[in-house]
């Protein structure tokens, strides 16, 4: 027979951790108040049954951030 390989190692190539000092991190601010604080909320779209997978109507919940302080649903993190 041939040579033997050597087995195929996995999970070498890992990259190292990642050290973060958070407080060293620009935060996101809310555009209205300046407000660091947010909430999650839940937008929930309605998908007609023409675009839906399934054929039926569907929905589609998408998580927005909300400041705490004056209610402003921000937009710099939901650019999609
Ligand atoms: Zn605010």
């Amino acid at each position: 027979m041939g040579s033997i390989n050597p087995p195929f190692q996995q999970g070498q190539l890992k990259p190292p951790p990642i050290r973060i000092n958070l407080e060293e991190l620009d935060r996101v601010k809310c555009e209205s108040c300046q407000g660091e604080h947010f909430d999650i909320v839940w937008i929930i779209h309605k998908v007609p049954a023409m675009l839906s997978q399934t054929g039926k109507e569907a929905l589609f919940p998408v998580t927005y951030f909300r400041c705490i302080d004056c209610y402003t649903v921000t937009k710099i993190i939901n650019q999609s």
